[in-house]
Formats: C-alpha cells, structure tokens, sequence
C-alpha cells in the first residue's frame, strides 16, 4: 500500500473501531484523524510525514524525548530476557532496581514501593492502605474511612480516583456510586472564591480543612493533595506555604498526607518531587505518568515503614494488603523507568531546566498585554494560559464557544499539539526541550491566540 492510501485506510478503521478517551466521538467521526507514526526528540511525525512539537509530552508522561537511546536500548535489553512475569508470589531484578532508586530519590521518610500500572490505580492503592492502616495500626481506629479533597482536584477516572476528585463535569453520571469525601476549597487566587488577596488573606482558605479536621478527624483516614499544582483544574499553583501547612495540619490531627505527584512528579516542577519544595514528607505517595519517561505504563504508591508495619502479621490474622494488578512489577516497564531516572543524572536534567523555566517565564510574559489572556500560570515546566474575553474584568468565555478548543486547532495547523482544558490553554513541554523548541512552541502558541481570539 502507498502510504497515502494506508493513512486513508487507517482513519477509516479508527472511524469504524474505535472509541477515543475524553472525546465527543460524534464529533470525531467527521474529519480524518491525525495518526502518529513515529517521533523524534520532542517532535511527533504523523502517516503523511508532517512533524508537529509534542507541547502536551504526550499528555504528561514524556520527559526525556520520544525515543531516547537509553530508554530504547533499555527496553530492547530487558526485551531479551522476559517481557513479563508476575509479583504474586515472584520477583524481577527491574523491579527490585527501580524500587530502590525510586526510595533513593524520593522525599525522606518514604521506604517502601508498590506498584500499579497507571496513575489511578496508583491513588486506589494510596486509598486503600490509608483505610487498611488505621484498621490494623495498633491502637486501631477503624473508624477513620473518609478523606479530605480540595474542589477542582483530579485524581484520575477510577470511582476511588473519582470520589476524591472535584471536577464536577466528568462526575455528574456517577455521584450515586462514589464514596464520601469532604471537599475543601483549593486557593484558585485568580479567581479567588473569598474575594481575599495574597498574602494578605493568610491562606483563609486552609480554615475549612482545620474546621473539618477538629470536628471529623476520628472518621479521617487521609487528606488527598495534587502538591504545588491542582493540573486538571488549570494549572494553578498553590500560594507559598500551602501545602507545608496541610502538612502540618495532617500531623496534628493524625491524618495521612497522600500526595498525588503523577503529574508533578520526575522533575516537572523543577525539582524531582513537588513536594521538595515546601520540604513536605507525604505519608503515601502515588506516582506514574513520568516514571517511565513516557515510555510504558507504570504507577507505584511509596509510603513509609510505619504504615507498612501495621500490614505485618500472621497469615491467618488477615493484615495482607489484598491488592494488586496483573502487569504490577512489569519488567519492561520498570526497566524503562531505571533508565528513565539513569538519565536525569547523565544528563544533568534537572540542572539544565532551571534555566529553561526561566526562560519559558520570561517568553511567555509578552503574551500578558494581549486583552484576550487572563492568566499565565506556571509551575517548572506546567503552564497554564486563561483565556478570558477581557482581562480587565476577568470575564470568562461561555465553556460552549470553545475557544481554548479552536486555539488548540491552530496550534495544531502550525506544528504544536497541545490540548486545553475549557478555557485553559495547557502548555508542557518534555524536559529535554531545547531552547530554540521552546522558544518556536511559545512563538505558535502566541500567534494562535492572536489568530483566534
Ligand atoms: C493523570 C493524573 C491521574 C490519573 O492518571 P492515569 O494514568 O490517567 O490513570 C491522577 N492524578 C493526577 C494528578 C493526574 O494528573
């Protein structure tokens, strides 16, 4: 076949076959679809051969480039031995590797790994053993079995990730099914939904938390936080301080601090974890979508030798912690994932994004004169870009005109993917970006806005 006609063909079939994730498929079937063939560095080709710039790492996940030396031979090594054995019951020397490394690099005070296959599951599982913990913990409080979430949070599709996330669109069908959680405010300072300013509104926000907390924290079993950056929501930061006082709110109240880092984690904030950099130690902590470099599907839940203990025991006193997934442990994917973290100290990764997110700042403040652009938020390498009719008044633009959908189109037309949320352009590059791509990704992104809007 040509490959035009194989492009041609290919669209048919996804047309005929498939159901893609968040996507209107009605809407879906009417153009022929981009099908990506190959990529290169931060760059993804489709079947006709056009390069577009991956500004989404490919929905988060890629950090290093698409196809990375390292991570392919990797995998190519691991290929030769076994793809896959299970954890129930057996081990694998990837798995073992990483789990160390993993603990080497994480916040102190996290010892133990447990891996899953995606950034949901890594969350159920956080779920999970915090309810488990306080059943067995000696003395037990079997009692603590609700969490704590902040409104807009997003903590992946499962109905546990669900329960505790607070975007109320995706929910709506379900709320029957979902289990009880208390929802707090998140400090959107943008929009800030007390009216207050920072600093000057001391966090007024974090009240209802300790307010919960005084009266609830009996029935508490864990308090969910995305650390620095709720992503899903928009992109928006937490002021300075924020997430140390949830932290210390936690400890007071003898509640368990989860950190969802599956978006912020492996250097996407411009440290390895988010939570460096308020010095906070999560109690569990869940991670995937950049464990692997964006190579394979992999999720692990780190959480401390305190909570782990309180799962020892007897068999037949029935402590086990009854969970685990098919493809848990996979060796490939661990392999790419011991590669993946090789590669931040080979190539000095973290050290070199600090000069490209300040530059990324410095590039993207022009784009603040233009009366169509509320808000430019970023956090390391995750920016967020409000689009609003005018930024004098903050009006939003109704979710139903679909501007951050039609700036994307554009984008798209000029060599960028990205993909927004409502009205919020999303902007994250993989970290090996070089200067010269991020400087063409924003110079896109800005004549798109301007094409549109
Ligand atoms: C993406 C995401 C999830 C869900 O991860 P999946 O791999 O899509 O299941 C959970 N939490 C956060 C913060 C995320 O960004």
């Amino acid at each position: 076949m040509k490959p035009r006609t194989t492009q041609k063909h290919l669209g048919t079939l996804d047309h005929r076959y498939l159901w893609h994730p968040f996507t209107q498929m009605q809407e879906w079937v009417e153009k022929a679809p981009i099908i990506i063939e190959r990529g290169e560095g931060p760059y993804l080709i489709d079947s006709n051969g056009r390069r577009y710039l991956d500004g989404t790492s490919s929905i988060w996940v890629n950090i290093h480039g698409h196809r990375h030396p390292k991570i392919d031979k990797a995998i190519r090594r691991q290929l030769k031995r076994v793809a896959h054995s299970t954890m129930l019951g057996l081990s694998n020397p990837p798995a073992i590797l990483l789990a160390k490394k993993l603990i080497d690099i994480a916040p102190p005070g996290l010892s133990r790994v447990f891996y899953s296959d995606d950034g949901s599951t890594a969350v159920e599982v956080a779920l999970k053993m915090a309810i488990q913990y306080w059943a067995q913990v000696k003395p037990s409080q079997p009692r603590k079995q609700t969490f704590i979430h902040l409104s807009q949070a997003y903590h992946g599709d499962t109905v546990g990730g669900m329960s505790v996330s607070g975007v109320e669109l995706f929910h709506k069908p379900f709320h029957a099914v979902l289990f009880q959680s208390h929802e707090i405010p998140y400090p959107h300072c943008y929009r800030c939904p007390l009216d207050l300013t920072f600093p000057s509104c001391h966090i007024d926000c974090l009240s209802p938390l300790e307010e919960i907390l005084q009266q609830k924290h009996e029935e508490i079993a864990g308090v969910v936080v995305e650390p620095m950056v709720q992503a899903v929501a928009g992109v928006i930061p937490s002021p300075p301080d924020y997430l140390k006082k949830i932290r210390d709110l936690c400890t007071k109240f003898q509640v368990l601090l989860i950190a969802d880092e599956v978006a912020t984690g492996f250097g996407r904030t411009g440290k390895m974890f988010a939570c460096e950099h308020e010095d906070v130690m999560p109690d569990l902590m869940a991670v995937s979508k950049g464990l692997t470099g964006g190579y394979m599907p992999l999720a692990a839940t780190l959480t401390t030798e305190k909570i782990y203990d309180a799962f020892l025991g007897n068999y037949d006193e029935w402590k086990t912690f009854f969970h685990g997934h098919s493809y848990t442990g996979n060796p490939l994917g661990c392999a790419a994932a011991l590669a993946s973290i090789e590669i931040f100290d080979e190539e000095q990764t973290l050290k070199k994004l600090k000069k490209k997110i300040r530059l990324l700042g410095e590039l993207l403040k022009p784009l603040k004169q233009q009366i169509s652009i509320g808000d430019i938020r970023q956090c390391g390498f995750m920016v967020g870009i409000e689009l609003v009719k005018n930024n004098t008044t903050k009006t939003p633009f109704p979710l139903t005109d679909r501007m951050g959908h039609q700036v994307t189109k554009e984008c798209q037309r000029r060599g960028l993917l990205i993909r927004p949320i409502g009205n919020v352009l999303v902007l994250l590059p993989p970290l090996s970006v070089t200067i010269k791509e991020l400087k063409k990704m924003v110079k896109i992104l800005g004549q798109s806005i301007q094409a549109v809007v």
